[in-house]
């Protein structure tokens, strides 16, 4: 089926979300204005047996095969043949020391015209804190100080137990009393407290699964200039930008490599706005 047949073929089309974190608020309309795909979300799906980021359950295989395997679990159970999902994760910045980041991904699988199409965002303010508090003010202080309530948080009696953790707790009443009691309880006398990085807990998050959810579409409106497949997208960077001070080549990006994962056409373009490094850049003039 040719590209523009398959664009046409999704405005056509409905798509499964696999979510159960309310991500369809921010993907749904996205999807819709950029290709013209009605998406439905289904109920009972628990996307929690595929990992969680309250380490209470571990994550099925790296962010792309999570993600993968959500959105087919969601076609499995409704049937469909065009899938979406969306994974989150949390580290160092691959890039910049010291840095944590985190990336979103959101990932189309069409059955049907045999496709994967992947979007990312990394975003460099990663909202994951935590810290250990001796009284409910304490906690009700710095769970403020990071943006609570619109921010969620999670209660536990340590970084590491995985019983006992509180998630639902949406207002500053509740906190204090949940505290309190667990305060009283555990022998600790200290509570664990953390960012709930959970999409719909989370608006730093549901923000950059916004802007992933953009970039899919921008992927899916790149064609292969062989086979017209949609698709068309960065696989592989070429380093060695030369300095404009001492001609050799530095650490920096001059070509970027696209890939049609249908027929495996490449294009290597030189990089947009910038053909040399500055002396300040180079590893050879600034090492
Ligand atoms: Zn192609
Ligand atoms: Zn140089």
């Amino acid at each position: 089926m040719p590209s523009t047949d398959i664009i046409g073929d999704w405005e056509k089309r409905t798509g499964v979300l696999a979510t159960m974190h309310n991500k369809e608020s921010v993907i749904s309309p996205i999807l819709k204005e950029g290709l013209g795909i009605t998406i439905t979300v289904p109920h009972d799906f628990n996307t929690d047996r595929f990992g969680t980021f309250t380490r209470d359950i571990k994550r099925a295989g790296n962010q792309l095969e999570a993600a993968r395997k959500k959105a087919q679990a969601a076609m499995m159970l409704t049937g469909m043949d065009l899938g979406f999902s969306s994974e989150g994760s949390f580290g160092n910045h691959p890039t910049i020391p010291f840095v944590q980041s985190n990336l979103e991904i959101v990932v189309l699988i069409d059955i049907k015209n045999d496709l994967e199409i992947v979007g990312h965002f990394r975003n460099s303010n990663s909202q994951v804190r935590s810290q250990i508090v001796h009284t409910p003010e304490e906690a009700v202080d710095v769970a403020c100080s990071w943006g609570f309530p619109k921010q969620g948080v999670i209660l536990r009696q340590s970084e590491t137990s995985s019983r006992h953790i509180y998630k639902e707790i949406t207002t500053e009443d509740d906190l204090r009393t949940m505290s309190e009691k667990l305060l009283l309880k555990w022998s600790t006398k200290s509570v664990f407290i953390e960012t709930d990085m959970r999409a719909h807990r989370c608006p730093k998050r549901m923000d950059g699964i916004k802007q992933a959810t953009l970039d899919l579409i921008k992927n899916c409106k790149s064609i292969c200039p062989k086979c017209t497949t949609p698709g068309f997208v960065i696989t592989d960077v070429v380093k060695g930008l030369p300095c404009n001070g001492c001609g050799l080549a530095t650490d920096l990006v001059k070509e970027t490599v696209r890939c049609c994962k249908k027929c495996s056409y490449q294009e290597t373009q030189p990089i947009e706005n910038k053909n040399s490094a500055e002396p300040g850049e180079c590893q050879w003039c600034n090492p």
